[in-house]
């Protein structure tokens, strides 16, 4: 099963920090891939700078229109909004169906059409935080922690201190 995520309504003048993490995100917590409907090279430029060095295959990528995304898609379609069904009562159903998933998360205000194009609209509590955050434990739940197992080839590795830092080059 590989999952990816859709980063839908980048907002240029104020959210290429937020959409920048949401790619750390999800490249961190096991996804293959960040698609963006809106066009701003300097995410893809500020995500290269920090993911340099550290490995992998993950991709970014522009891929126009959200709703072709989604209809082109061939898995389920997730949609993360705080209005939808809670994560409890929707991620089982999810897990069992072994497909891809497509995950989409939103930044301003989110066109009705996404609810109806969404297989899933799934709730992280019912309260409104933050697209980082329901991202991240969207794909915690799903993958059970094991993400944190995934190897990022050729990059270089961490060797966890209690205290300073220690990295093996590649
Ligand atoms: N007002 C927006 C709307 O129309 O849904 C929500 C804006 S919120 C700051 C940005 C994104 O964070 C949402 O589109 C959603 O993907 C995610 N999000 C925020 N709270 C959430 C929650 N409780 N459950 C799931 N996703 C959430």
């Amino acid at each position: 099963m590989n999952v990816y995520v859709l980063r839908i309504g980048h907002r240029f003048e104020r959210d290429k920090r937020i959409s920048t993490h949401l790619a750390l995100t999800s490249r961190a917590f096991g996804a293959e891939k960040i698609f963006f409907d809106v066009k701003d090279s300097r995410v893809a430029e500020s995500i290269g700078k920090i993911t340099g060095g550290w490995g992998g295959d993950f991709k970014v990528e522009y891929s126009g229109k959200y709703a072709k995304t989604i209809r082109e898609f061939e898995g389920d379609v997730i949609h993360l909004t705080m209005y939808g069904l809670p994560l409890d009562e929707t991620l089982k159903k999810i897990k069992n169906s072994g497909k891809d998933k497509l995950v989409i998360v939103g930044g301003g205000k989110v066109p009705s059409e996404v609810y109806e194009l969404a297989d899933y609209n799934v709730s992280v509590g019912s309260q409104p935080h933050s697209e980082v955050a329901a991202l991240a434990v969207f794909l915690d739940r799903l993958f059970e922690g094991k993400q944190f197992l995934k190897e990022f080839n050729g990059g270089k590795i961490i060797v966890p201190q209690a205290r300073g830092k220690k990295v093996s080059e590649p």
